[in-house]
């Protein structure tokens, strides 16, 4: 195909990494089929830097245990879930899970309301006609306010505009929307403004790595990018923080929540019930 001067070398390394993914493509079928009870969502606490450094939020990580190969980490079955098209299907279930575990919560919660759960959605999910009106039918039928979701999406939703469409009418709702890995890939100073959400999620590769020693400007960096971020009126999540000096940084720096390791991993539904309940950490 590629014409008649042209050799190709297929390899048994490819032949093998084919067949591998299309394995994979088929126990992902096979599990949807069965009604997704070898996934699990885990969830990371997103503590906010105000005086308690209160807990009201968590995302929401899909974990995979594959009858055979174990546990199979996000990275290496979504974006094959994205290539197929499964994942509309997985979206669903993702979604359907943490309005269930966030009806729970609330249901056990005091006055104040329960906690908060960011839901990652891919840009085929947001671009289904009638998706926002599916998730405001969907809180409803949980019996759950439309401040108890978030939706996580990533820069690539942007540059599809049926998909930025429907994220305004998720918004209508008062579902709050956030940029995700914000700094890599589609990143641009010049929509900043415009981005039709309310936080930002910065990537952690923006962190210096050990957050101590001022290598290079990174905290003025920082610093200068959470000022930007506030101008145009979003608040500022960052994400990974895995040293007390990184969280130092960011609590000079004036960020609004921080997420990662050093804080908490991301933990099955009931330690994270557990520990809302235990209140605000030290
Ligand atoms: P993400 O949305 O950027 O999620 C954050 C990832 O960083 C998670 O990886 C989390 O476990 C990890 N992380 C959190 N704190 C730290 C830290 O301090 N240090 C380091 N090194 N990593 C940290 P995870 O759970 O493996 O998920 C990977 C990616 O898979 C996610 O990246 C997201 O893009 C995707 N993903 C996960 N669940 C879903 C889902 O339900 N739907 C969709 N569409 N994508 C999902
Ligand atoms: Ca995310
Ligand atoms: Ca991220
Ligand atoms: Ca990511």
């Amino acid at each position: 195909r590629r014409g008649g001067n042209c050799a190709v070398v297929f390899t048994e390394g490819l032949r093998q990494a084919a067949a591998e993914r299309l394995e994979l493509e088929q126990d992902l079928h096979a599990a949807l089929r069965e009604g997704g009870r070898q996934f699990e969502l885990h969830y990371q606490p997103v503590v906010r830097l105000d005086a308690a450094d209160s807990l009201r939020s968590f995302e929401a990580l899909l974990r995979w245990n594959h009858p055979t190969r174990g546990r199979i980490p996000p990275d290496a079955f979504i974006p094959l879930a994205e290539e197929t098209g499964l994942i509309e299907l997985l979206g669903d279930w993702v979604l359907e899970a943490a309005l269930a575990q966030l009806a729970d919560w609330w249901a056990g919660a005091g006055p104040g309301g329960g906690p908060q759960v960011a839901v990652n959605i891919s840009p085929l999910q947001a671009r289904r006609r009638g998706f926002a009106a599916h998730i405001g039918q969907r809180l409803r039928a949980h019996g759950l306010p439309a401040e108890a979701l978030w939706l996580e999406v990533t820069e690539r939703i942007l540059a599809d505009e049926a998909a930025a469409a429907v994220l305004a009418g998720i918004r209508a709702l008062g579902v709050r929307v956030a940029v995700d890995d914000f700094g890599i890939g589609y990143s641009s100073l010049s929509y900043l403004h415009r981005l039709p959400a309310d936080v930002i999620k910065l990537d952690r590769s923006f962190l210096p790595e050990d957050g101590g020693a001022d290598d290079g400007g990174a905290e003025a960096f920082v610093a200068a990018v959470i000022r930007l971020v506030h101008t145009v009126g979003l608040s500022l999540i960052a994400e990974g923080v895995e040293t007390e000096a990184q969280l130092a940084l960011l609590r000079r720096a004036g960020c609004d929540a921080v997420q990662g390791y050093l804080l908490a991993r991301p933990m099955p539904a009931q330690p994270a019930g557990a520990l809302l309940r235990a209140g605000p950490a030290e």
